[in-house]
Formats: C-alpha cells, sequence, structure tokens
C-alpha cells in the first residue's frame, strides 16, 4: 500500500498549483484530502476516476506529496469495491 503519509513532514499549502495543470480540470488539492480520509463516496463525487495519472500535479506540488500514487490506489479501491 502506498503511504500517503510518506512526506509526513509535509502538509498541503493550498497553492492550488496542481489544479492549474490537471488536464482533467479536477481539484487534486481536494481529492488528496479525501484521499487520506478514504472517503470513498467523496472521491467517486468528484470524479476521481477521471483522474488519468498523467502525473501532473506530482511533479509541480510545492509540497511533493505523491498525489498520482495516492490516486492510482484510491482508484484500484474503488474499482475492485464495484
Ligand atoms: S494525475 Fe490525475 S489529478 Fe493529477 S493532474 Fe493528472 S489527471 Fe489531474
Ligand atoms: S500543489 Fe500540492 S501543496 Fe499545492 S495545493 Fe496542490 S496538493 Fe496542496
Amino acid at each position: 500500500m502506498i503511504d500517503g503519509n510518506r512526506n509526513s513532514d509535509k502538509i498541503c499549502l493550498n497553492c492550488l498549483a496542481c489544479v492549474e495543470v490537471c488536464p482533467e480540470k479536477l481539484l487534486p488539492n481536494y481529492l488528496y484530502a479525501m484521499a487520506r480520509k478514504k472517503a470513498i463516496d467523496q472521491l467517486v463525487d468528484s470524479c476521481l476516476m477521471e483522474c488519468s495519472e498523467c502525473g501532473n500535479c506530482s511533479r509541480i506540488c510545492t509540497s511533493e506529496l505523491p498525489l498520482k500514487e495516492v490516486f492510482q490506489e484510491m482508484k484500484a479501491l474503488i474499482a475492485d469495491l464495484s
């Protein structure tokens, strides 16, 4: 399992850089917060499954959070549940 706390000293700074670069017009910062809580319903409602796993958000993240990796893990979990 990917450890979303890998950068445990790092937190989202709400800089919104990830939002600017998401080609799917998702909100990676919000999705990451919901993923950390394993909030499945909110992730589905916020279109996590439309994440193309391009990695733009991870590459630009000011806090170097493992966004794409966490999204991949949560997508797999949701797919298993459906
Ligand atoms: S990995 Fe997903 S959430 Fe991140 S920028 Fe790409 S499509 Fe958006
Ligand atoms: S780029 Fe990283 S630090 Fe900035 S809002 Fe997105 S998740 Fe938070």
